[in-house]
Order: C-alpha cells, then sequence, then structure tokens
C-alpha cells in the first residue's frame, strides 16, 4: 500500500495478517546513510491497541493450553527460518538503523541464541515436588504463563531486543502485543511474518507500531499482565511507575554510561583495540558502548595515541559498502552528538579526533558523525555524565584503582562494565565491588550468553527481573504452589486450627 508521499506503509500486524487500523496518523521511516525517508510507518491508537490485545487475549487459551513440544517446534522452526533468512533481516536493519551489514549480522546471532535458548528450555518450565510433605499430602508447582505480555523496544537493536523476550514470553505460553521502535520498525514486521511461517498461530505474536500513544495504551490495558520495556532511563522510569500503578508485572531497562578501567598493568594494544570496537561499533548507539575510558595516568597518553591511531583507519560510510561505522539514527540525533563536541570545547577538554570532519563513503545527505575521541574530560562537564548515545569516546584520568572505581559508584547508571589488567587479584576486587549489573574483565562489552541473564543496576533497571535467560521464564511464568490429598478415610474428622503436619 501506499500513502500521498508515494512511499510504502507499514501496517501492523495483528491476528496473523497486516492490519491498517483506524489512525489517520504515520510517522516517516528514514535511510540514516542517505537521509532520504524509506516508507512511513502506521501510528496505532489506543482503540488500534485495544484490538490487538483483544485478539491476543482470545488467541491465549489455545496457546497455553498446547503443550511445550508443540511451543517448542514452533520456536524450532522459526530458528531454522531466521538462521535460513538472516541476510535478509540484516539488510533491513542496515537501511533503516544504518549500523553495517557485518554489526546487523552480529545483532541477529545475539538475537538467534535467544531463540535456541528457548528451543531447549522445557526444564525451565518444570515445577518442583515434594512428596508427603503431611500424611497422605503432596506439594507441587506449576509455572503457568502470565497472560497477555506487552513488549516495548528501542531503536538501536531492532532485531536483537525484540528477540530478548519474543522466544521466552511466546515457548511459556504467553501472547504478545510487541510495540517496537517508530523510528526503524520494519524488522519487527519481519519476525512476526517469519513466526507466522513457522507455524505460530494468528493472534499469539501481534505488532503495534506507534509512539507515545500506543505505548500508554499497553501500560494502561487491564488485560496485559506484564510489560517488558528496554529504551532511555527517563522513560524506562516512566514504564516501570505507570505500569506497576496498574498492578502489571514490569521490567523496564534503561540506558547506560559505560566506563571501562585500564590498570598500568594492562596490555595496552588489547585495550586501545577494545575501546575502539566498544566506543564506535555501531556508531556508539548501544547500550553497552564503552563511552568513558577511565585511563590511569601513567599510561594515559600511551593509551590515547594508540587508540587515536586506530581510530584513524576507521572507514565511516553507508553500511552496505563494507565501512566499520555507519550513520546516527536521525538528523536531530546527529546534531544532538555533534552539540557535545561543542560543550565539551567549552568545559576545557581536549579533543583528539573531531567527528565532525567525517567524510563518509556515502550517498546523498545521511546523519553523519566521525569516531570522536575526548581526552581529559572534566567530571562536571555534561559529555561525562550524560549518556550521549553516539561515537564520542570520552577519557577521564584517574590516579589509580580506586578513583577509578569511586567514579563508577557515583555514576547514575550500573548498566556494563569493564577492567583492563593483567592483575588478577585487582580484577577479583572490581568484579566483586563494582555496583554494575554486567562486568567485564578484559572484555568490554560484557553481554551475557542467552544461558545467563542481561541487565544493569541503578537507573539502568527497574523491576527485579533481568532479560532473557533463567530470569526471562521468571519473568514470563506465574508459579502456582499446589497442595493435594487423595483421600485417606482414615484421615476425616473435624478440625478448625490451621492445618499441621501430621
Ligand atoms: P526511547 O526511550 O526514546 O524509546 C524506547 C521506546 O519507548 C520506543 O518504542 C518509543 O516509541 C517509546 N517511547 C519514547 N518516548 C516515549 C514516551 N514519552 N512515552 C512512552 N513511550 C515512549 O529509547 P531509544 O532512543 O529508542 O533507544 C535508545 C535508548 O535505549 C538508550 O538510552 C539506550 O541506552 C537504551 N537501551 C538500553 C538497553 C538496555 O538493555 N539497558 C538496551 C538497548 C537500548
Amino acid at each position: 500500500m501506499t500513502d500521498q508521499t508515494s512511499t510504502p506503509v507499514l501496517e501492523h500486524w495483528v491476528d496473523g495478517a497486516p492490519w491498517s487500523g483506524d489512525s489517520g496518523r504515520t510517522g516517516p521511516i528514514h535511510n540514516p546513510a542517505t537521509g532520504r525517508v524509506s516508507g512511513q510507518v502506521r501510528l496505532a491508537t489506543s482503540a488500534d491497541v485495544g484490538v490487538a490485545v483483544e485478539r491476543a487475549a482470545t488467541a491465549l487459551a489455545g496457546w497455553r493450553d498446547a503443550s511445550i513440544a508443540k511451543r517448542q517446534g514452533v520456536m524450532f522452526s522459526f530458528r531454522e527460518i531466521l538462521n535460513a533468512r538472516k541476510q535478509e533481516l540484516a539488510e533491513i536493519l542496515t537501511a533503516e538503523h544504518g549500523k553495517v551489514l557485518s554489526d546487523a549480522l552480529g545483532e541477529i546471532a545475539r538475537g538467534l541464541e535467544v531463540v535456541e535458548f528457548a528451543c531447549g528450555s522445557g526444564h525451565l518450565l518444570k515445577g518442583e515436588y515434594s512428596d508427603s510433605v503431611s500424611t497422605g499430602v503432596d506439594v507441587y508447582t506449576l509455572k503457568q504463563p502470565v497472560g497477555v505480555v506487552g513488549v516495548i523496544s528501542p531503536f538501536n537493536f531492532p532485531a536483537m531486543v525484540p528477540l530478548w523476550f519474543l522466544p521466552i514470553a511466546l515457548v511459556a505460553g504467553n501472547t504478545v502485543v510487541l510495540k517496537p521502535s517508530e523510528k526503524d520498525p520494519t524488522a519487527s514486521d519481519w519476525i512476526a511474518r517469519a513466526f507466522a511461517d513457522a507455524g505460530l498461530p494468528g493472534g499469539v505474536l501481534n505488532v503495534v507500531h506507534g509512539d507515545k500513544e500506543a505505548v500508554d495504551a499497553i501500560l494502561d490495558h487491564p488485560t496485559v499482565g506484564a510489560v517488558s520495556f528496554v529504551g532511555s532511563t527517563p522513560i524506562a522510569r516512566y514504564i516501570y511507575e505507570r505500569a506497576s500503578a496498574k498492578g502489571k508485572r514490569v521490567q523496564a531497562l534503561g540506558g547506560a554510561k559505560n566506563h571501562m578501567l585500564v590498570l598500568p598493568d594492562a596490555d595496552l594494544d588489547l585495550a586501545a583495540d577494545a575501546a575502539v570496537n566498544a566506543g564506535f561499533g555501531s556508531a556508539g548507539e548501544r547500550c553497552m558502548a564503552v563511552s568513558v575510558l577511565l585511563a590511569t595516568e601513567s599510561i594515559a597518553d600511551a593509551l590515547v595515541g594508540k587508540i587515536a591511531e586506530r581510530v584513524a583507519t576507521l572507514r565511516t560510510g553507508d553500511g552496505t559498502r563494507g565501512c566499520d561505522m555507519g550513520p546516527l539514527i536521525t538528523r536531530e540525533h546527529r546534531d544532538k552528538v555533534a552539540g557535545y563536541l561543542g560543550v565539551a570545547e567549552a568545559d576545557g577538554a581536549e579533543i583528539v579526533v573531531d567527528g565532525r570532519d567525517v567524510v563518509p563513503d556515502a550517498d546523498g545527505d545521511g546523519f553523519w558523525l566521525g569516531p570522536t575521541l575526548i581526552d581529559k574530560v572534566p567530571t562536571s562537564s555534561a559529555v561525562y555524565t550524560d549518556e550521549i548515545f553516539g561515537p564520542v569516546l570520552s577519557v577521564v584520568r584517574v590516579a589509580g584503582y580506586e578513583e577509578g572505581l569511586a567514579l563508577i559508584e557515583a555514576s547514575p547508571y550500573g548498566n556494563g562494565t569493564a577492567i583492563f589488567t593483567n592483575d588478577g587479584g585487582a580484577a577479583r576486587r572490581f568484579q566483586r565491588e563494582v555496583s554494575v549489573g554486567m562486568v567485564g574483565v578484559n572484555v568490554p562489552i560484557p553481554v551475557p550468553v542467552a544461558y545467563h541473564s542481561f541487565g544493569g543496576w541503578k537507573a539502568s533497571l527497574f523491576g527485579d527481573a533481568k532479560a532473557y535467560g533463567p530470569q526471562g521464564f521468571a519473568f514470563f511464568t506465574r508459579e502456582k504452589a499446589v497442595t493435594s490429598r487423595w483421600l485417606d478415610p482414615s484421615h476425616g474428622g473435624l478440625n478448625l486450627g490451621f492445618p499441621q503436619h501430621d
């Protein structure tokens, strides 16, 4: 379908088919590498969301009662489709998000891991059984789905973040309404269609596109039992407060400002490679990106030199052209990120590599800022305190371990952090002392594998369940404890006291 602007319109996916809903509103989808509008996306009204939730509620009885084997069978088929067609999905990611193709394939690989975990996780849907807790009495637990759940995802991982939640929510027997980022929504549509091809019944997974109106409708709908959110901290806090006030279970993953501490005994080449990969991969638009390098004074000059040398070799440009780094998501975001270079200059920091000078390998008028390295950033500067979410790596010089740790502890965020050192004692101390949810030891982006769980501390996660892994199953299931006695006639009789064991 096309609209007045003659670009295709991406519809919602409800009850196993495209659906336009009632809203006349649409939003533009850009290719950030060219700056051109490539399509429009439907923006749902709250009534549209109501219809999707209703369809999900209708589909619940059949899906919840399908055997674990049947639900896992769908997941196996989806795994095969996703693996066979991942290049197609990667091209969608590059076209709408801008990340380079190799990075897009990496994103899909991390999502695929969760799908594979869900395929083999029947043991996480098992209850427990205690035989003869009292004479003739057994107690056991059932793990049942929560019901209809809402998933609200950010722009920066349009495939991976939905795939953190969908496989687990679905295999556990829930039905889902997904509201992806309106900036790069096509990946979610692709995933929903692939699930349909894998045999997922209509209504079990619905995708509703939209903005705040659609999100608020999910948060307020009485039939939605749980909400999984990933996005910026102010919105995560809002989601948590509003949805939990409505009695829903909520996990709301927020923003980050990840520090990488480099001690003097670290391998500086390894640390420089890691800082560049983790600082500039995906143009710094990763919640686990390293944005602050805490360099101990004695090695800071050498380390900054090595990083600058490496940055000079990076190619920035269209993600389909074999470049290292792509554009930022929107023109407004590019301008905002570039604005921090002026702030750095005004605050007395030293710009070592200036991304504003970049000449991208691209056509058109994309949203470009090259890799930027800023040294001697004062910790009072907004460059240090704000989540910039772009290709800007700030260096803060510290006297040693204690000062580095104190800075990480003072940050309101606690998503990821890393220490680079060859001193096992220092690394062990760091992993135990630091108030951050995911810690790397000589690993700059410590994203846990799918059979652990992903999530930060402090203002990086509101709620008490992390994403995927065992905590994902805990979030998407409700435990029911059954106390059962198969009657033995010798145990009858009246007794109005609170039951005691006998
Ligand atoms: P965002 O908070 O702007 O948007 C996230 C989602 O919320 C989108 O679906 C959006 O439509 C919706 N939304 C936006 N404003 C809203 C409002 N006022 N009311 C209701 N809903 C609203 O985030 P983004 O810019 O899409 O993504 C980048 C952010 O996500 C960064 O802060 C990044 O650190 C964070 N992030 C965190 C993690 C993590 O695991 N902690 C992972 C990825 C991204």
